[in-house]
């Protein structure tokens, strides 16, 4: 019978059906980092217990990483501590670690990709809200808790409720100056923040099948945003180019067989949804956020028109039927897991390139993985960013959150690339977010407010 690829990875790791009707699925791969991790470990040594599949965990450090002196020990002692603290009980438990000033360090989400541990198929953990990001390579992956971090390190399994399926068709062609961003934003802004509670997202359709890796990224990391447990793009070739060759990836005639797995494990031609939205490609515009969650934004140069007396219109200082193009920006930050990877640093360098960031702004770019910082690097974007008045920073999550030196201040506003505007979010509780993709935030940095990217695109063409 013709399955979607959500029920075919359920199914193959499901171990039973709990009393409770719960499913105790079996994690495959299971990524640590130092905020979540704590607890669950000391957990761990009360009840004298062992990491079931040391081998099938992973960990690295990015939430509290300064991103201007990565030196240890870190100035911030609790951030120190904590670093410690991990590097600690990975010594102890035997789990591989990518620590701070390692090579290979990085954000969870974007080095697990990066080094081929995330593979189609498969069911990931992290204690991390945005693990759906590993979606875009064909997995199931779980943002969890804290005490669900205990569960996987003692049994390599998560008690889970079954979801239901919703098929995202985006079909057509996205237009200059429209990125994956703005693909994620309209669908959330449609669907509600809450929209996909119970739901895991699988997202395809013309447009979802042209984009990189690295766009199926963008999409996927923020469907925990709409509310989906977990978001998703069936595996294809796409996905088989970008795996071959990354270090953890089978090779030679063990490649071939894999990808001759993950394909099948694709949803059938024919597979049945719970649901299923379509998108129009074509109209989708470069789309920033207004308000105090994801789903709060508009197309550039829209008036803004959720209803008067919405909190969300006291905190940000806008007004119904006003457009944000044209807010002056106090910050601009191009970086995190949504959009801190090489493609997202060259489509912001080539805003920027020529210019400079205007004076009255402080922006910066901060490579979502050490690997990215070379890369970025060996092709001179860090040379762009930097004598456009950019400062370029080391890799981790720096402002996407409040947990390290790289805050907002006061009532600061902030053009952002990351995931998430709530209220405090970036570290200042009166700090205000403007999410947009990487293009919107490096056009914001040089004309020091809000424009549409297209207008900079169409004056250079
Ligand atoms: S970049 Fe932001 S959303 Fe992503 S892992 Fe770091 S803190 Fe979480």
């Amino acid at each position: 019978m013709a399955g979607t690829l959500f029920h075919k990875v359920w199914d193959l790791h499901t171990v039973r059906t709990l009393p409770t009707g719960q499913t105790q699925l079996f994690v495959g791969l299971h990524l640590i980092h130092e905020v979540t991790t704590p607890q669950a470990f000391d957990m761990l040594r009360r009840q004298n217990r062992a990491v079931a599949f040391p081998g099938r965990t992973f960990g690295t450090v990015d939430h509290i990483v300064p991103t201007l002196d990565q030196r240890r020990p870190f100035l911030d002692v609790m951030a120190e501590e904590m670093t410690a603290s991990l590097e600690r009980n990975c010594r102890e438990f035997g789990i591989p670690l990518w620590p701070a000033g390692d090579a290979d360090q990085g954000i969870v989400h974007v080095i697990g990709p990066e080094l081929g541990l995330t593979q189609p198929a498969m069911t990931i953990a992290c204690g991390d809200s945005h693990t759906s990001t590993h979606g875009a390579l064909g997995a199931l992956a779980f943002g969890i808790g804290t005490s669900q971090v205990r569960d996987v390190l003692a049994s390599q399994c998560l008690a889970l409720e079954p979801l239901k399926v919703r098929r995202v068709d985006v079909d057509g062609t996205l237009a200059p100056g429209v990125f994956a961003k703005d693909v994620i934003l309209t669908i959330i802004r449609r669907l509600g923040v809450k929209g996909g509670v119970g739901y895991a997202y699988e997202y395809g359709g013309t447009a979802v099948d042209r984009m990189t890796i690295d766009e199926r990224m963008t999409v996927c990391n923020m469907s925990i945003e709409g509310g989906a447990r977990v978001g998703y793009v069936n595996p294809d070739d796409t996905t088989f180019a970008y795996l071959r060759g990354r270090r953890f990836v089978p090779e030679g005639a063990a490649f071939d067989r894999a990808v001759a797995w993950w394909r099948g494990m694709a949803s059938d031609a024919g597979a049945a949804y719970d649901d299923r939205v379509r998108f129009d490609a074509a109209a989708i515009e470069p789309t920033v956020t207004w308000g105090i969650n994801p789903g709060q934004s508009v197309g550039v140069g829209e008036p803004i028109e959720a209803p008067e007396g919405d909190e969300a219109f006291a905190y940000m200082g806008f007004r119904r039927g006003s457009r944000v193009a044209g807010t002056k920006i106090d910050v601009a930050f191009i970086g995190s897991c949504t959009n801190g990877r090489l493609s997202d640093l060259e489509a912001a360098a080539a805003i920027v390139r020529g210019h400079r960031v205007a004076g009255h702004v402080k922006a910066l770019v901060v490579p979502g993985s050490q690997a990215v910082r070379r890369a970025a690097e060996a092709r001179g974007l860090d040379r762009t960013f930097v004598d456009a008045g950019f400062e370029w920073r080391g890799a981790g999550c720096s402002m996407c959150l409040g947990m390290n030196p790289d805050r907002l201040e006061g009532r600061q506003i902030c053009a952002s690339s990351s995931n998430r505007n709530f209220k405090g979010r970036q570290g200042s509780p009166t700090g205000r977010t403007l999410l947009m993709s990487p293009a919107m935030v490096a056009a914001a940095a040089v004309a020091g407010e809000v424009v549409d990217v297209r207008t900079v695109i169409g004056a250079r063409s």
